[in-house]
This record gives C-alpha cells, structure tokens and sequence, in this order.
C-alpha cells in the first residue's frame, strides 16, 4: 500500500503526489476553484480514486501519519520530487507533518500549490531549502503576488509577460527559480 502515488507522465521527472479528496469540506480555503476542479472529472472516470483519496485522508489523520510517508521515501529513491496535495489541501497538521517529512529528507524535493496560505502558518515551511509553497488563485484569499503564486488563464488567451506555462509540465512549477506561474484551466490547480 503506498500513500505517495505517480503516473506516466509525473513519474519521468521523479514526481510523486500525495492526494486526499477535493472539494468540500476537505479544501480549506477553496472558493472558486471548486466549480473548475480537475478532480471532479478524475473521480467520474476512475471510480475506484474517490476511495483511495478517503483512505489517505483517515491515514492522514493519524499521529504516525508523517512517520509512514519518511519510511516510504527512505524505501523508494525514485520518488524524488513530492507534490502534496495535488488533491486536496493542507490541514493545520498537514503543515506540521510534512514539515517534519521534508525536515528528515533533505535529498528529496517537494512542493504544493495552496488555497489556505493565509488559514494556516507556512512559515516554517517555507524556510526549508527543499520545500516549495506556491499559492494559487481560486480560492477565498487574493495571492500574494511578491510570494510565489500561480494564476489560471483560460485557454486561447496568451501567458501574461513574466510568468512561465506550467500546465504541461509539474516540474516547471516545481523549479524554485520559477516564481510566477501560469497554468491553463482544465480544470485543476
Ligand atoms: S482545485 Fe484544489 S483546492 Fe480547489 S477544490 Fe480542487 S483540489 Fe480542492
């Protein structure tokens, strides 16, 4: 049973994610983005994902929870890159535990878009060399724009001047040299 999980395309750059389920009432700080949420479609066409996100939410939820995920990355040296909450969101433990997570693996890099970097205290986080925070438009709170931060553009329209396209590529947002992120709606963050 793993609890960080990839696909073909996010595993030729090492990225692994950690999902819990979207929507309400697990993503805090969520607003509009609720109404373009990639998920949504993921869960009508893969039905056995919902339940495996429900899983790692009660996982989640467990003292030990931050314990399982370092001994999961010591046992797998291809997981190189950690997106969590690529579904999902950050609970106030969820700061804590992967604060602890990325403490003990300092080899490993990871990153998160978020709705809730005004709920929760990211500070500590943010002062890890391997720990990227990247706010993302769609929630409750206005992105602070001198932070790192994504924006949605929908399709046809042009990337505004400064920021780079990472709708393709997660390892684009992932890179902490890029600060301004543009990702077309396709639903998804
Ligand atoms: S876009 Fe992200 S924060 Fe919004 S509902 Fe979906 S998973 Fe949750």
């Amino acid at each position: 049973m793993n609890i960080l999980t990839t696909n073909t395309k996010l595993s030729r750059d090492g990225i692994y994610t950690f999902n819990h389920p979207s929507g309400r009432p697990y993503c805090i700080g969520a607003d509009s983005c609720l109404g373009f949420c990639f998920w949504d479609n993921i869960y009508k066409q893969y039905p056995n994902t919902k339940p495996a996100h429900i899983r790692n939410w009660e996982l989640s939820q467990k003292p030990f929870f931050a314990d399982m995920v370092i001994y999961e990355l010591q046992s797998n040296p291809r997981m190189k890159l950690i997106r969590p909450y690529a579904s999902g969101e950050y609970t106030k433990k969820g700061v804590e535990d992967w604060h602890k997570i990325a403490s003990a693996m300092p080899d490993r890099r990871f990153y998160s878009y978020t709705k809730a970097y005004k709920v929760f205290d990211f500070s500590a986080l943010e002062k890890l060399k391997n720990f990227k925070i990247i706010q993302s438009e769609g929630g409750i709170h206005p992105v602070d724009k001198r932070k790192p931060h994504a924006i949605i553009v929908d399709k046809g329209q042009p990337i505004p001047d400064g920021y780079v396209d990472a709708s393709e590529s997660d390892a684009i947002g992932a890179d902490p040299r890029n600060k301004k992120i543009a990702l077309y709606r396709k639903g998804g963050k």
